[in-house]
């Protein structure tokens, strides 16, 4: 998958798609699905209403055990799955889309499937799908908090999360040539483009590779308690500050890239 260097998220104010009372803090609910169409692409409208509910409950499960975003009391917002016919411009994955929906104080989501693209892209739908749930999932967990969050956390853990990273690491690597590995990894902070998916990737793997799962569970939940304080989450969860996590996270990143590349370049020259 090639990301778009666009946004990652639509940030669309307008009417809730069903209220939420503030007040009560506890209450949680079921993503439900929006089981209606009547577009072009029936067989795989059909074949989707009943796969989305498998893939949703399977990848929910995946994220919970990979980042330690746990949804099994629910959501804390209301969220629609829905089958669209296409997607907005600018939007970060033509085959799957997430909206926001807010008014400032309620919010609720849409993760939309674009029917019109998964004929073309289906080999990648379930990858796609569960890194738009998982910006979704954290979203609904963060609430404000997520759109203040930096645009490389969002970015690296929904491709942690849904398994991209490897198939990113390999085809961006194919673009850079032996000793360019420390202009590739050029900080995690300021412009955003589609190369800087694998280096945002790369420091949450520091994380989990340097740290253990445990810490980067750990860091998930400081996140959401500490309201989206990153380095405060970071420090919380690896005992390292901002500088010393920007500086270690780089080198780490260099040497798994330079790590990969020898080995894909020992594959390509082996014997047969
Ligand atoms: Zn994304």
């Amino acid at each position: 998958m090639r990301p778009s260097p666009l946004l990652p998220l639509i940030l669309t104010v307008i009417a809730l798609v069903a209220p939420v009372r503030a007040e009560d803090s506890l209450q949680r609910y079921d993503w439900k699905l929006d089981d209606t169409y009547s577009g072009a692409h029936m067989a795989d409208f059909n074949r989707l209403r009943y796969e989305i509910p498998i893939l949703m409950r399977q990848s929910q499960i995946d994220i919970a055990v990979a980042t330690g975003l746990d949804f099994q009391e629910g959501w804390r917002h209301p969220i629609l799955v829905r089958f669209v016919d296409g997607s907005p411009m600018g939007v970060e994955n033509v085959l799957a889309y997430v909206e926001l929906l807010t008014d400032g104080k309620r919010q609720a989501q849409r993760l939309n499937i674009n029917l019109g693209a998964y004929a073309k892209e289906k080999f990648n739908f379930d990858k796609v799908f569960r890194h738009e749930l998982f910006h979704a999932m954290l979203n609904d967990a963060l609430e404000q908090d997520a759109q203040n969050l930096p645009r490389w956390l969002h970015e690296g853990f929904a491709v942690y999360a849904a398994g991209q990273g490897d198939q990113m690491i390999n085809s961006y690597l194919s673009q850079i040539e032996a000793g360019d590995e420390e202009g590739f990894i050029n900080g995690l902070e300021g412009p955003h483009g589609p190369q800087d998916y694998v280096e945002d990737y790369l420091a949450l793997k520091y994380i989990r590779d340097r740290h253990g799962i445990n810490s980067l569970q750990g860091f998930t939940r400081a996140l959401v308690a500490k309201k989206g304080d990153v380095a405060g989450a970071i420090e919380a969860s690896c005992f390292e500050d901002w500088p010393s996590f920007e500086r270690n996270a780089r080198a780490y990143s260099i040497s798994e890239l330079k790590r990969i590349k020898r080995t894909l370049r020992g594959a390509q020259s082996g014997p047969y």
